[in-house]
């Protein structure tokens, strides 16, 4: 589903992904760890062209892209990829001004040109999936953090996307609201839905991930199972980034 090869980026002369590798199958779910400023939300927006990559080669849902240099990329391959992959953000980044409801239809109206009363359906679908029917005519303001994160987690899925892309999405949640979060996303991962998270909880990535990526620097230091990261991580930078957070 996803496939990465050879991904540079680079922030006014600093380095920040270095050659990045990586495969993510068709309704798997791979977590991203690693210490601040490693690269990890910067891979993540490359993965939807947020960032533009510099070098590499990225293919999402079979669309393919090349990047070199200064090489002008086809805007209608961006468009592509970027309906592809959902992205739901730390700070939950919704309309202020419409309500739960009208958050999930906006999209799925002005982009996808889905007619109104389907939007709404879809929207009230996914508002009783993650819970939060009865706050369907809520705005934002009036909702919980955990609350407008799981309208965010709709809000993605209602675009019918290949791939979900979580970028901390629990990180800026008080601690009490976080497993309400988590519990809808291990949903999305038992029901089939490809997913590249990035995330500081442990916990989350043991139980749920297929794949844990353990970046540091710029590079992918190591990968595998939860298991073979977290019980038998081979690599020195990975035992020392486990160490400090247990
Ligand atoms: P954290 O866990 O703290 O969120 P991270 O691993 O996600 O960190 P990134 O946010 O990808 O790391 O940042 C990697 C490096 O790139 C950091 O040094 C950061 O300051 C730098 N960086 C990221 N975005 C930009 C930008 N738009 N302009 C300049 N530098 C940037």
């Amino acid at each position: 589903m996803i496939q990465i090869a050879g991904l540079h980026k680079s922030f006014d002369g600093l380095h920040v992904l270095n050659g990045i590798d990586l495969f993510v199958e068709k309704g798997k779910t791979a977590v991203i760890i690693g210490p601040s400023g490693s690269g990890k939300t910067t891979l993540l927006r490359c993965l939807n062209l947020l960032e533009m990559p510099e070098q590499g080669t990225l293919s999402i849902a079979k669309i393919g892209i090349a990047f070199s240099g200064n090489h002008r990329i086809d805007q209608t391959v961006v468009k592509a990829i970027r309906k592809q992959t959902g992205m739901v953000f730390q700070s939950y980044n919704l309309f202020p001004h419409l309500t739960a409801l009208e958050n999930i239809m906006e999209g799925q109206v002005i982009v996808l040109k889905r007619p109104k009363a389907e939007a709404r359906e879809r929207a009230v679908a996914l508002l009783s999936k993650v819970g939060l029917r009865e706050r369907a005519d809520m705005y934002p303001h009036q909702l919980s953090g955990g609350q407008q994160q799981r309208v965010g987690i709709a809000r993605a899925m209602a675009m019918d996307p290949g791939v979900l892309l979580f970028d901390e999405p629990t990180s800026a949640l008080d601690p009490e609201l976080v497993g309400d979060v988590l519990l809808v996303m291990k949903g999305l991962a038992h029901e089939g839905m490809t997913m590249v998270v990035v995330t500081h909880e442990m916990g989350f990535a043991r139980d749920v991930a297929d794949q844990v990526v353990f970046m540091d620097q710029g590079v992918i230091v190591e990968k595998g199972t939860p298991e073979d990261i977290f019980e038998h991580a081979q690599n020195e930078r990975t035992l020392q980034f486990l160490k400090k957070i247990r």
